[in-house]
């Protein structure tokens, strides 16, 4: 039988959320986790495990089908691959960092100093993008230490707290490139696999709906009934069922994350009471 085979990160950042995903769409993995493949019995998938820089080549290479890795490392690589989707998880983002102490007003800083970065493809367009010239170190590894070592008067880096940055005596000033997880397929796939891919991606849209949405119940007093309604989008209209004591209600209704606790707030000052937030497992609409 065909199966979709999928590249994903060995271990690191993007190695759980990607399990994770995998699994909330049903797909289980059969084998132990050290290995370089796994296979599973609910789904037509092999999972390749792999070191994340050598993902978008084994895509182009039609090694994997499909994969899973940050767009940073995408677009540093330069393969030929086609994004299917953002994930959702790995955010992060490419920035450039200097000394606490520089004096910086803008990219025209950058002009003539060197910069250490394991991205020099994105650094270079950047650079171009701004009309600056300077002088790319690539390095492989540790590049937030290179300006304390004299190596460089700059460096171009994943952050996400900033804390490393802190830690070695940089601010971060300008952002090269905002970056999640993505699912990246093989150009040209066989008819087969790209009804596979179809179903895999039908599960993951499903999966980061429910992600983003909560399902609420709240007891609502009649007479608040259509104020309380006219607060919630739901998916089409809210669900409305009596409730055992006389004049209340129970309503019932999805919620995005993002606007989750305005739209609480609201429910709650217009008299809405015992309100239940629960997580969603799937959502298909
Ligand atoms: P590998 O051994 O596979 O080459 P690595 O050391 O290059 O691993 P990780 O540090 O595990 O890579 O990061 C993998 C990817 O996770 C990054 O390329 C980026 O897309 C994303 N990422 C990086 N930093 C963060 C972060 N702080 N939070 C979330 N995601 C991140
Ligand atoms: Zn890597």
């Amino acid at each position: 039988m065909n199966r979709l085979k999928i590249a994903i990160q060995k271990s690191g950042r993007l190695y759980d959320d990607s399990v994770r995903l995998l699994k909330d769409c049903g797909i289980d993995l059969k084998n132990g986790v050290n290995k370089l493949k796994a296979e599973c019995d609910n789904f037509p998938m092999e999972i390749y495990f792999l070191r994340d820089d050598d993902i978008p080549q084994y895509v182009e290479d039609a090694v994997a089908d499909v994969g899973i890795v940050g767009e940073n490392v995408f677009y540093e690589k330069n393969k030929r691959a086609e994004i299917v989707e953002q994930l959702g998880f790995g955010k992060c983002r490419l920035s450039v960092a200097v000394g606490r102490g520089e004096h910086y007003e803008g990219v025209e800083y950058l002009n003539g100093k060197r910069i250490a970065t394991t991205y020099p493809l994105l650094v270079q367009r950047f650079l171009d993008k701004n009309g600056v010239r300077a002088e790319i170190q690539e390095i492989s590894g540790s590049v937030e230490i290179a300006p304390g070592i004299g190596l460089a008067d700059a460096i171009v880096d994943l952050v996400s707290s900033g804390s490393t940055l802190f830690m070695n005596g940089l601010k971060e000033v300008e952002t090269v490139l905002k970056s999640q997880a993505i699912l990246i397929r093989n150009e040209s796939l066989g008819v087969e696999q790209q009804q596979l891919l179809e179903k895999f991606l039908f599960r993951i849209r499903a999966v980061k709906k429910a992600r983003n949405n909560k399902y609420v119940l709240l007891n609502a007093p009649n007479d608040k009934l259509k104020e309380i309604i006219a607060l919630l989008p739901g998916m089409k209209s809210p669900t409305v069922l009596p409730l055992a004591e006389a004049g209340w209600s129970s309503v019932h209704s999805v919620l995005s994350e993002s606007d989750f606790w305005e739209i609480i707030e609201k429910l709650t000052a217009a008299g809405a009471q015992g309100i239940l937030v629960v997580p969603i497992e799937k959502m298909v609409i």
